[in-house]
């Protein structure tokens, strides 16, 4: 008998976690930390309907936060097994999992200062030692292999271009007996710099699909129109560009156009900033493992790379007091929190400088009010006036919109059984699973949280 359990990720977009059971085997594909609204934070600190000492191996797709973040909670809580995953997975897993757990303990000592915990003391929902213990347990593989992760399964990680080491992974019975189940992670998209193709589906009976924007279609790159006019006017004003950027993928996909900008003549040659430590060391890891990437990254590589990293604090407070023209490349993406805040806080009264939002603006954060045109913005305790521009390029996103799932989906030798739709708001769900139903016929569920489904594995 196996069966399915969906843990996360159902009819929302973060919480990855999917339990698949054969043979009172256990695996846990992906381990993601739930994050938003307060009702979904609540999740992350509700025992897993399973003790996690009865789980026999995680698997991981990749290294975002909502895919891998509840990792050193599982262990916390008594998981003893091992992590798979691939090499790349393994890298940026090295650089989130502990800033993740820096970050929550920061919350919890800063809600015992002010003392609106209802818990006495607050504690963190995991340390920075249970991230290095969930370091310790990662088995990185590299792709396109078969490896065992229990007595009766074995994983194929299977390139999804959606971030560094990203994977859909396919997993089957060592006897071959049975059904093959592959589960999506998250897809990456066609035809973009840095990352490649997703590659092609594969023979499945049961397949796990991600939905974020099952009812949108991305803007038409414009091939850095809009950059080049951003960058252009800002340097004729003598100003800073400041980008808001998260610290791993965004940052390398910008740092691709400024360089291809620059290198077609389009752009002047510019003193570009990554004042950043987290985003320095991303970089690194995408050069190190350049043939994972796009093709056309290789022929780049040998231009790249030419900026200036900010890597301490007292470099960061140079560039901050620095009013010479630059473009800046700070985390965090939503400007709520990190080094970038400190650059708004001194650039934004400037009407020579321009803020750029590259990212999703989620409601709520000092990003979004920035992007819907607030004149005053409150940091470190300050209203803060906006006399800077406010611009944003929409179309950076990681993750495919519904014509490229449909166009993925037709890389498929056939249909599977039954297509679970996951890591989506229900509204694209439903508009998704109509598509999918209308144009290729296949049979389409989306599970509710909690939900257990048999399996034909
Ligand atoms: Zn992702």
């Amino acid at each position: 008998m196996s069966s399915l359990t969906f843990l996360g990720a159902a009819r929302t977009v973060t919480g990855s976690k999917h339990l698949l059971e054969v043979d009172g085997q256990r695996i846990l594909f992906d381990c993601g930390l739930f994050q938003g609204l307060k009702e979904l934070r609540l999740r992350n600190w509700a025992p897993l309907s399973v003790p996690p000492d009865t789980i026999d191996a995680v698997v991981l797709t990749h290294a975002h936060i909502d895919h891998c973040g509840w990792l050193p909670r599982l262990i916390s809580q008594g998981f003893r097994g091992r992590v798979h995953c691939t090499g790349g997975t393994a890298d940026l897993c090295q650089l989130v999992l502990p800033d993740a757990a820096h970050i929550q303990e920061e919350d919890a000592k800063f809600a015992n200062k002010r003392g609106f915990s209802k818990h006495a003391p607050a504690l963190p929902l995991y340390t920075e030692e249970d991230a290095a213990e969930a370091l310790s347990r990662l088995k990185p593989s590299p792709f396109n292999t078969k490896i065992s992760v229990t007595g009766g399964i074995e994983v194929e990680f299977i390139n999804a271009g959606h971030l560094l080491g990203s994977s859909y992974v396919l997993a089957t019975r060592k006897d071959r007996s049975g059904g093959r189940i592959l589960f999506g992670g998250d897809l990456g998209r066609y035809a973009r710099p840095i990352l490649p193709d997703p590659s092609p589906g594969v023979d499945a009976d049961v397949l796990l699909i991600e939905s974020t924007y099952g009812d949108r279609i991305h803007p038409q790159e414009d091939d850095g129109a809009t950059l080049a006019r951003i960058v252009t006017e800002t340097f004729a004003r003598r100003g800073k560009v400041i980008i808001p950027a998260f610290a791993i993928g965004r940052t390398e996909e910008l740092l691709y156009w400024l360089f291809k900008l620059e290198d077609e003549g389009r752009l002047p040659k510019l003193p570009i900033y990554v004042d950043s430590p987290m985003a320095i060391k991303g970089i690194a890891h995408y050069s190190a493992r350049a043939d994972e990437l796009d093709k056309e990254i290789l022929e780049m590589r040998r231009k790249l790379p030419r900026f200036t990293a900010a890597n301490s604090a007292a470099e960061s407070k140079a560039l901050v007091a620095n009013d010479a023209p630059a473009v800046i490349i700070a985390s965090s993406g939503m400007a709520t929190g990190g080094r970038v805040v400190h650059h708004l806080f001194a650039g934004l009264p400037d009407p020579r400088n321009t803020v750029l939002f590259v990212g999703f603006q989620a409601a709520g954060t000092r990003g979004r009010n920035l992007v819907e045109g607030a004149q005053l913005v409150k940091m470190f305790g300050q209203q803060v006036p906006v006399h800077a521009r406010i611009e944003k390029i929409d179309g950076m996103s990681s993750h495919a919109d519904a014509g490229e799932i449909i166009r993925w989906l037709r890389t498929f030798p056939r249909a599977p059984q039954t297509t679970y739709l996951v890591h989506g708001e229900i509204i694209a769900q439903e508009a998704l699973k109509l598509r999918i139903t209308k144009e290729l016929g296949w049979n389409v569920e989306i599970p509710s949280h909690g939900q257990k489904v048999d399996l034909p594995l």
